[in-house]
């Protein structure tokens, strides 16, 4: 397997003084999209810093027995999924955590605003939901189906309660992105053997520069060619293509949890309050059509796409256009950050992002008081990180 990459340089000049700008293509060993990684870009002048978040006064999610459709569904570690209210396609559903509202009872739920007080149990929730949603579409004999996260208005939640959709897809394009994975991965193991994730992982562990964590079950690392600044892309290394072959839940929790660790870093030491979370299993159809397994070639996946803090909207000409990307950060300097906040049981206050102000008529970087107080409070859960630190994961 090769990692396709060139390096293009841009001279430009301005006013007699000459700038070399450098710009990183790659392309994506999984779909052949490719990325345009543009460090140039980060430097242009944002206007909108840290998204504001508030409590919602009166959040259906947070009393969902009373304000949410039936049938329901029950998952283990306390999430429930009721149909979509609104939904744009089959079988959807929306997937609800805790805490939830008592009946009666009027005082508000204090659920989470920002990425970083995603809890462990909550990882717990999403896993354990898409198991029991994966099996209901299996047995309702859908094509394939779809989990994901949206955190954040420029993310397209429309609630800031912590919940997860379902959808079950008609699957009949050959440009869904999930058929093109599927295709490419079939192919490369026709051709070579091999599967082709698997390969990348091997790779990706022996280079070191984009690996953040593994361990036996999982590879967490910044994606070659990513789709946006900061992207995670998670994958298992038990060797299944879906959650529907992950029958024990102790072997789906141990997928899932070394994950927790990305949302705090995200947030407190890459300024991401909005992000996509997108779970990519083979398709039903594959598992039942395929005359090979896709467990042979495929791997259940995870992608963390984040979105964009400095603009309203990250997807414009070019990617809706040539379906190519334009990060501004390089996968291995996202790596880098996320490996410290992974290899310390206490992450450092020093690698929290300063905040701009005009003093004097000058820009000047400054500490954020309010990030530093939130830091401060997260890190006094101490006890509770220790899970996915470990020691032996460091630079
Ligand atoms: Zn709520
Ligand atoms: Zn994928």
């Amino acid at each position: 397997m090769e990692l396709k990459e060139r390096v293009l340089e841009n001279r430009l000049t301005l006013n007699g003084s000459e700038k070399n700008a450098k710009v990183f293509l790659r392309i994506d060993p999984f779909t052949e999209f490719p990325s345009y990684i543009s460090e140039e870009r980060a430097r242009r002048k944002m206007f909108v810093l840290r998204t504001q978040v508030q409590y919602e006064k009166n959040c259906d999610f947070c009393n969902p027995y009373f304000n949410t459709p039936e049938p329901r569904k029950h998952h283990e570690g306390g999430a429930v999924s009721v149909p979509n209210y609104f939904p744009w396609s089959m079988g959807q559903f929306v997937t609800i955590y805790p805490p939830f509202k008592e009946n009666g009872n009027d005082a508000p739920v204090l659920h989470r605003l920002f990425p970083s007080e995603l809890e462990q149990k909550d990882l717990t929730s999403m896993i354990e939901a898409l198991w029991d949603l994966a099996n209901y579409s299996y047995f309702l004999g859908a094509e394939a189906y779809l989990f994901f996260t949206n955190w954040g208005p420029l993310a397209g939640a429309s609630r800031q309660h912590p919940h997860s959709q379902f959808t079950m897809l008609d699957y009949v394009s050959p440009l869904s992105l999930l058929k093109i994975e599927v295709d490419l991965a079939r192919r490369y193991y026709l051709n070579t053997g091999k599967n082709i994730y698997d390969e990348y992982v091997r790779m990706e562990e022996e280079n070191g520069a984009r690996r953040i964590f593994s361990n036996e079950n999982v590879y967490i690392g910044a994606p070659f060619a990513p789709k946006f600044s900061d992207e995670i892309l998670i994958i298992s290394k038990k060797p299944v293509s879906s959650i529907l072959e992950l029958e024990v839940r102790e072997d789906r929790l141990s997928v899932m949890q070394p994950a927790w660790g990305i949302f705090p870093f995200l947030y407190f030491y890459r300024s991401v309050m909005n992000f996509n979370m997108v779970f990519h299993n083979a398709p039903i159809s594959e598992i039942k059509n395929s005359s090979i397994h896709p467990s042979k070639y495929y791997r259940m996946h995870i992608h963390i796409y984040p979105r964009k803090n400095g603009l309203p909207v990250d997807i414009a000409g070019a990617e809706l256009g040539a379906l190519c990307s334009v990060p501004s950060k390089l996968p291995e300097e996202t790596a880098h950050y996320a490996r410290l906040w992974y290899s310390s049981p206490y992450p450092s206050e020093e690698y929290l992002p300063k905040k701009q102000v005009i003093i004097e008529g000058k820009p000047t970087e400054v500490v954020d008081e309010e990030l530093l107080d939130q830091f401060r409070m997260c890190m006094r859960a101490m006890p509770q990180r220790k899970f996915y630190h470990v020691d032996d994961n460091t630079e």
